[in-house]
């Protein structure tokens, strides 16, 4: 397999039953961050998000669907980074995020922390989605903290209970000429819980429950060690990284999980959204001249004429 520049790599800390990936979105974190034209502070999260998106879909137990969402009633309104299986073993991102420009810059510009964005009474869902005949997971928890990745922690914390450390970075990289390109990147480490989550678990951590605190604490801050660069340089590999961090407590590295953009929004899923909505949005939209439709993961525009469009119905 010819080396990919975005992909997910999966580790495990053999002896502690300790799960890890690094996540590395190089090409890819401008390929869907500059498919909008979002101020650098949204796409900033945006970039984390997907990061995150890839890490927890790498590690479900299922192949399924994750979409990790932000929602609240700050300038950022709503930010959601998903992640999707495809058959080629390959693995689907993108993201979109809603928010008020005017109210975004004054928040900024009272130095506002990237979660205080989102405002007071904000909170963060994790989905999994495995298909139309299965049961969608959902864990809801407040925002917490100040950095996505403080929020994914406190989800952990609260719904999970399952020891977790992990760093998030994502940046805009200044080229030559003015041009600017994304990079995004974290790594995260995992204790196996027995039982129930979102990760892949079979036992729980073995012997004596002392040292395997002594041994937990240590893996978390040696990832605390972990530079933004290591993160978002194309140049340092996730397997550099991994054995960086953790040579000495026997890391074994597995096949990446190369990543792509993706969306699946066709016409005929469009369709079949506007199908389903109610009598009074349907006589709004038949009486315009035409029917538009914006995928906003993607930012494709879908046009129909009235007749078409609800041709379905
Ligand atoms: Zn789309």
């Amino acid at each position: 397999m010819a080396a990919h520049s975005d992909y997910a790599l999966p580790f495990r800390i053999e002896g502690q039953n300790v799960n890890g990936r690094v996540v590395k979105l190089n090409a890819l974190a401008s390929e869907v961050l500059l498919r909008h034209d979002y101020p650098d502070a949204v796409n900033r999260l945006l970039g984390e998000a997907l990061v995150l998106a890839a890490m927890l879909g790498t590690m479900l137990k299922f192949d399924g669907r994750f979409i990790l969402q932000l929602q609240g009633s700050g300038p950022i309104s709503m930010l959601m980074a998903d992640y999707t299986p495809e058959e080629n073993g390959l693995g689907g991102l993108r993201g979109f995020a809603q928010f008020d420009e005017a109210a975004l810059a004054a928040a900024l510009k009272a130095g506002a922390p990237p979660m205080a964005l989102l405002g007071d009474k904000a909170h963060m869902a994790f989905t999994v989605d495995q298909g139309a005949d299965m049961e969608r997971y959902q864990g809801i928890v407040p925002l917490e903290g100040d950095t996505l990745a403080d929020a994914a922690l406190g989800y952990f914390e609260r719904s999970e209970q399952i020891g977790t450390a992990l760093k998030l970075a994502a940046a805009p990289l200044l080229l030559p000429g003015g041009k600017t390109e994304w990079r995004a990147g974290g790594i995260v480490v995992q204790q196996m819980a027995a039982t129930g989550g979102v990760v892949d678990i079979e036992t729980p951590p073995e012997g004596d429950p002392e040292r395997v605190d002594d041994d937990w604490n240590r893996l978390e801050i040696l990832l605390q060690t972990t530079e933004d660069s290591e993160l978002l340089d194309s140049d340092v590999s996730g397997e550099a990284l991994a054995y960086r961090l953790f040579h000495e407590d026997g890391v074994r590295v597995f096949e990446p999980r190369a990543l792509s953009f993706a969306c699946p929004c066709t016409r005929q899923r469009v369709l079949n959204m506007l199908a389903g909505l109610s009598e009074t949005d349907r006589a709004e939209m038949q009486a315009q001249d035409n029917v538009e439709v914006r995928c906003e993961f993607c930012n494709e525009n879908y046009v129909f004429a009235p007749d078409e469009a609800f041709s379905a119905v």
